[in-house]
């Protein structure tokens, strides 16, 4: 399955909105988006009508592009949340944001999901005191994820000790231990994320 490598800052640019996919740079004036707030390519600046269709498929893409999910990993989720009870949008929303690697972001262990993805695939990450390296594992309520002990000494973990971070209410971080807990399950009006989840849910009704 292939990944997209193309410059993180062309999907922002084509959902025509930040998604926060490069870390700092995404808060400073760096940003491509604060310089060119329009779609990329040649017709990017052309103002186009969309359709009932184009603006559900927008609001999917942008959905997976925040999150980092390719598209049949994002429909299995969709389905997961189906099976769910309770409103399907606000269970897909739940299920994005408790995977490991956005998680790991949100407890501030790394400037990006990107980057959260390759700490966790590198095998930086404990749950529960067991290795996972898999950036997909959903987490609980009661779950605790940890800083590898061999890891904690690297630069990069060390620079974290001195941060002070702030996270969601359904989670709590010991920046000292380099260790967060899912305190909760998120609800939907916990995850800041801004999509729209009824207009995935209309998208694969169709
Ligand atoms: Fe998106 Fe970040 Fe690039 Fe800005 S800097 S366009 S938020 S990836």
């Amino acid at each position: 399955m292939s990944r997209y490598t193309d410059a993180n800052c062309k999907l922002c640019r084509r959902e025509g909105q930040k998604l926060f996919l490069k870390g700092e740079r995404c808060y400073s004036s760096k940003c491509a988006i604060e310089r060119r707030n329009y779609a990329p390519g040649q017709h990017g600046q052309a103002r186009k009508k969309q359709s009932e269709y184009g603006i559900q498929l927008r609001e999917k893409q942008k959905a997976k592009r925040f999150y980092g999910v390719q598209e049949t990993q994002f429909r299995n989720l969709f389905d997961k949340a189906a099976q769910r009870t309770g409103k399907t949008g606000e269970n897909l929303m739940i299920l994005l944001e408790t995977r490991l690697d956005n998680v790991v972001f949100r407890l501030g262990f790394a400037a990006s999901r990107k980057e959260a993805r390759q700490l966790v695939t590198h095998g930086h990450f404990t749950v529960n005191g067991k290795k996972a390296d898999i950036p997909s594992m959903e987490v609980k309520a009661g779950d605790v994820i940890a800083v590898k002990e061999k890891s904690q000494s690297s630069p990069k973990f060390k620079e974290i000790k001195e941060m002070s971070i702030t996270v969601p209410a359904w989670m709590s971080v010991d920046v000292n231990k380099l260790e967060g807990k899912v305190v909760a399950m998120p609800r939907r009006e916990d995850i800041d994320t801004p999509i729209a989840e009824h207009l995935i849910v209309e998208l694969y009704s169709k």
